[in-house]
């Protein structure tokens, strides 16, 4: 099991941290902004970054995965703040360094900027949803650059599908198809020995999310 933060899509990935007084008092500004009966939407920074802080903090204490959505997800996101590049004071943050990120999303459009954070630092891992099922077979070309840079054993595959139990079958289908047509394009060109990519499919399909989440 993990924590799951959605922060990219509300004051964005360029957490910091902020003096006590400006948490309290973002704090207040929240509390004054919620709509009687309504649900509050978050969007003051010292306090979502404080709170990411924290969820950080439980999630190394008790060893559990942070999953961070990145790149496109919400419409009304500000795409530029949700690149995650700007989690690098997080990542170089000595007191996180054992504690497992999962960029969800392919973390698209930053495609490439995923791949390269998930082969550099052993913390990162990247979830391969929602650019997986929506990009259709238009998946292949990303997933190629992945598979290309990314270790397979910290790639996952993800829909992000909710709602209609059909999706997910279909996603599925979708998503093996697309997978399968990668890793024989790499096959053919000599990228992947045939052993090594029948071991990665199954890796990202199944025994890497197991494996990381401590699911049986
Ligand atoms: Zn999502």
């Amino acid at each position: 099991m993990a924590f799951k933060s959605i922060i990219a899509y509300r004051s964005g990935l360029d957490v910091r941290a902020w003096p006590e007084r400006d948490c309290a008092a973002s704090y207040a500004q929240a509390l004054a902004a919620i709509p009687a009966g309504g649900r509050p939407r978050l969007t003051e920074k010292p306090l979502l970054d404080r709170l990411l802080e924290i969820t950080l903090e439980v999630a190394s204490q008790t060893g559990r995965p942070l999953q961070i959505h990145a790149g496109f997800g919400d419409p009304d996101i500000d795409l530029v703040r949700a690149n995650p590049l700007l989690l690098r004071s997080v990542l170089e943050d000595s007191r996180w360094a054992e504690t497992r990120l999962v960029l969800l999303h392919m973390a698209y459009p930053y495609v490439r900027e995923a791949a390269f954070m998930t082969a550099v630092w052993p913390q990162v891992h990247l979830d391969l949803s929602l650019a997986l099922p929506f990009l259709g077979p238009g998946a292949l070309f990303p997933l190629l650059e992945i598979l290309s840079l990314a270790p397979a054993s910290k790639l996952m595959y993800g829909s992000d599908v909710s709602a209609l139990p059909e999706l997910f079958a279909l996603s599925a289908d979708w998503a093996r198809a697309t997978l399968g047509e990668a890793l024989g394009w790499l096959v053919e060109r000599d990228g992947l020995d045939d052993t090594v990519a029948a071991a990665a499919g199954r890796a990202i399909l199944s025994s890497n999310a197991r494996a990381l989440y401590g699911l049986a």
